[in-house]
């Protein structure tokens, strides 16, 4: 589905954006990939997309770092050439009540999760724009549209990041550049194993499903607004979460 395509996936060392560079792979699509501090499993991670017979390089890159991205998108352009898809995945939580939450841990949440996604975005803008063609999928939360006690950061950032995606796609969709977002519910990666047993099971009983959701789940709604099967969607958010917000 995504033949002679190149992708930029932001951190994809571990997690969801593994499970999409994954997906992409198979799906014939070259992956340049970003992660923080994960240097080993980057390169382990390089090594089994090449084997798959795609074009595959990791970045150490901070998202949350506007020069950063900028000089990061400019070594990925220069390396790959074309870029025909950009995920926005690199995210953290600092999960606490507002009454216990440092400035800090507000800042570390919004700059990672929200600011990244102005910085990729507009490293890449000029480029989608020279191409007439771009497919933007940002990672949010279905957190971003119900709020929830002790992610007051983590849910404005991600609330934020579909006020961003809408927006986009109003100012860009007359130069052919689509912009989703995805609110995956409960996903089963190192960010939700940092839950104790009891919040886990409140919130697989919560879910319509019964399950947590697995980064493939989350992947293959990324393949399909990455590729040419959704070339009339813009400016909407898809929720991947089993049923947990409808
Ligand atoms: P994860 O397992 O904790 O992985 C996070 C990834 O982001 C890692 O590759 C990490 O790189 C990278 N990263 C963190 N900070 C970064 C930075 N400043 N710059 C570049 N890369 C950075 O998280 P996940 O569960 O896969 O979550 C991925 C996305 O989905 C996040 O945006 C998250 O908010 C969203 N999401 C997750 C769930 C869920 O249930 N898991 C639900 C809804 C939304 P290193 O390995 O180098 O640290």
């Amino acid at each position: 589905m995504l033949q002679g395509k190149n992708a930029l996936i932001t951190g994809a060392s571990r997690g969801i954006g593994k499970g999409i560079a994954e997906i992409f792979a198979k799906n014939g699509c070259n992956i340049a990939f970003t992660y923080a501090s994960s240097v080993d499993k980057a390169v382990a991670f390089e090594k089994e997309l090449s084997a798959m017979g795609v074009k595959a390089k990791g970045y150490q890159s901070n998202a949350a770092d506007f020069k950063a991205s900028e000089e990061m998108a400019n070594a990925v352009i220069a390396d790959f050439g074309k870029i025909d898809i950009l995920v926005n995945n690199a995210g953290i939580t600092r999960d606490t009540l507002l009454m216990r939450m440092t400035e800090e841990q507000w800042d570390d949440v919004i700059q990672t999760n929200l600011k990244s996604t102005f910085n990729l975005t507009k490293a890449f803008l000029r480029h989608f724009l020279g191409n007439k063609a771009g497919s933007i999928i940002n990672m949010t939360s279905v957190v971003g549209i119900t709020g929830n006690a002790g992610q007051a950061n983590y849910a404005a950032s991600k609330a934020g990041m579909i006020g961003f995606t809408k927006s986009v796609a109003k100012e860009l969709g007359s130069r052919n550049i689509r912009c989703n977002a995805i609110a995956p519910g409960f996903i089963e990666t190192e960010m939700t194993h940092a839950l104790n047993e009891e919040i886990r099971n409140t919130w697989i009983n919560g879910i319509p499903l019964k399950r947590g959701g697995t980064p493939e789940d989350v992947a293959n709604a990324c393949l399909f607004l990455a590729s040419d099967l959704s070339t009339y969607i813009t400016g909407q958010t898809i929720n991947v979460c089993g049923g947990m917000v409808m």
